[in-house]
């Protein structure tokens, strides 16, 4: 964690959907995590794993079940509705989707400048000077601003989905897959002007992946989601070299590997199970390749620190300490 302070704090945050016939389905699971200022925190795991309703929950875009969000030492979930209007804009979501979050029936100017007019900037010549200034900042021609956005590439139209999202001065952006829709080499581009914003205005982000080699490139600590629950967390140096939890094992296995010898992929048996009928114990149990104790099949291991700042939560994990 860096030593920035803390800008954003979520304790215990748990999501839990009706399921039909007195059934639950557990999306996210006692989920804590705390973000520092400017800190990029890189959030992975299978599809279905429940980072984007996390992510959402975060956000404020969707109520947790359960649990706490705490913004800069305010509780979210307990202000009056007029304080929460005032902090929502703090927080801004980038979405997988560009052109399905894009409204199509409003130009760039009027897509872009919305958030402007909320945060009450008034003229239109200023609204424009403003919306020109941050589709510059994103790379994108403000000539262009008239234009509607099936005019533009995905790589365009995700530029345009992050100048709304700075359009409200944010100190947190949550991007969900924002490249997984891009080609390889558009994605290129994309991560590096969130790079570059990111450092430009010190924000804090929450990027959200399926591919832990796309997260380790841009975060500085990196959560690895299984079944609703946080699994491992770490500095991401360490979660990609020396992954404690054999989940995250098993995703860098799949990883291809350049200029080095590719290790043997390790297969997971079966599919991530449903979120309606969480295994009981160790919610990895039904896939888990390791040789097994009792409590895998008992009780569930919560996070435990197995060296400095990373925390793995496996009855097995051990500590370097531990194991020299
Ligand atoms: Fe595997 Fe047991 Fe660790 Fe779960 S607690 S990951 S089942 S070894």
């Amino acid at each position: 964690m860096s030593s920035d302070g803390v800008l954003l704090t979520a304790a215990h945050v748990t999501k839990h959907f009706p399921a039909g016939k007195r059934r639950v389905l557990r999306a996210v699971d006692d989920v804590s995590l705390e973000i520092a200022r400017g800190e990029t925190l890189g959030l992975v795991g299978e599809s279905g794993c429940g980072k984007t309703t996390l992510g959402k929950l975060l956000c404020l875009l969707e109520e947790p079940t359960r649990g706490e969000i705490w913004l800069d030492g305010t509780d979210l979930l307990h202000i009056p509705p007029n304080e929460l209007r005032e902090l929502r804009p703090r927080l801004q979501m980038i979405f997988q989707d560009p052109f399905a979050s894009l409204n199509p029936h409003k130009t760039i100017e009027q897509i872009v400048g919305l958030p402007l007019r909320i945060k009450s900037l008034r003229g239109k010549a200023r609204i424009r000077e403003r919306v020109h200034e941050l589709l510059g900042m994103v790379g994108l021609d403000p000539s262009q601003s008239g234009r509607f956005p099936h005019q533009f590439s995905g790589g365009q139209r995700q530029r345009i989905g992050i100048a709304r999202a700075l359009a409200c001065e944010p100190e947190l952006i949550i991007a969900d897959e924002p490249v997984a829709s891009l080609d390889v080499s558009i994605q290129a581009q994309i991560l590096q002007v969130l790079r570059d914003l990111q450092a430009r205005f010190h924000l804090a982000a929450i990027f959200i992946s399926h591919d832990i080699s796309v997260v380790s490139h841009v975060s500085q600590r990196i959560a690895v989601m299984y079944l609703g629950r946080v699994v491992e967390l770490g500095p991401a140096q360490d979660v990609i070299y020396d992954p404690k939890h054999p989940y995250t094992r098993a995703l860098l296995s799949a990883v291809p590997r350049v200029g080095e010898a590719q290790p043997e992929a390790t297969l997971l048996p079966g599919d991530i199970p449903s979120p309606i009928a969480v295994p009981r114990g160790c919610r990895f149990h039904t896939r888990c390749y390791l040789e097994q104790v009792t409590e895998c099949g008992t009780g569930e291991p919560g996070l435990r620190e197995v060296a400095n700042g990373h925390f793995a939560a496996c009855h097995l994990a051990r500590s370097k300490a531990a194991e020299s």
